[in-house]
């Protein structure tokens, strides 16, 4: 079988790669920007493609993002479909052949790119970074998000937790200038994102977040 890429941009579709410590040099190219990723926090509900199932993250990982609403991965052009970086594409795109996923798997969540390992990065976002995290750990809402969908406390603090992370989030962009692409490179993604996408109903009433449980 050949090992040739066709370029069909198949695996581009479902989503960009996770940046590894040999794509650093990528940054200082400019081949990627710091706004091109969207950073995973610890313990944050993810899909690992190699297992095929949703994992919570056990490191920092940094991704690249989406484009618009979609899965596709940014540095895809649809339209005629080819990566625009192809020629320096990242470590996972390179080894990625998707009829043989084995090679990928040998480096899935090993040597991950840090954020406080990205070229020349303002050292004031990285600090925003760390307060974040230690102010909103993802272990302190998974802790909740499990016992939410039975027990209607949990539910009340949930719901209160995901409208101060959202506050805290909205004070922290405005504070320090950060358009929603670098906001979700330093932040990550909000809770309110991970509530849903684990089937909880998110709807805002009078400038606040509720939270209803799976059915
Ligand atoms: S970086 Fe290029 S090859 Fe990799 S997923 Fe994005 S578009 Fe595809």
């Amino acid at each position: 079988m050949s090992r040739e890429c066709r370029r069909c941009g198949e695996c581009c579709r479902r989503g960009g790669p996770v940046l590894h410590s040999e794509d650093r040099g990528l940054f200082a190219a400019k081949v990627i920007s710091i706004t091109d990723v969207v950073r995973v926090r610890k313990d944050e509900p993810a899909f690992d493609p190699v297992r095929g199932r949703g994992v919570r993250a056990a490191a920092e990982m940094l991704k690249i993002g989406g484009r618009g609403r979609s899965w596709s991965c940014r540095l895809f052009s649809p339209d005629p479909p080819a990566c625009t970086v192809h020629a320096d594409r990242p470590l996972e795109c390179r080894l990625l052949f998707c009829r043989v996923p084995g090679d990928l798997a040998a480096v899935a969540g090993r040597d991950l790119l840090a954020l406080s390992a990205v070229p020349d990065l303002d050292s004031a976002l990285l600090r925003l970074a760390g307060e974040f995290d230690r102010a909103f750990p993802f272990s302190a809402f998974n802790l909740l998000l499990e016992k939410a969908a039975r027990d209607r406390r949990a539910l009340a603090e949930l719901s209160s937790m995901v409208n101060r992370e959202l506050r805290f989030r909205m004070k922290t962009c405005a504070a320090h200038s950060l358009s929603p692409s670098l906001e979700t490179a330093i932040l990550g993604r909000p809770f309110f994102m991970s509530a849903a996408a684990s089937g909880f109903e998110v709807q805002e009433r009078e400038g606040e977040l509720a939270l209803r449980p799976p059915v």
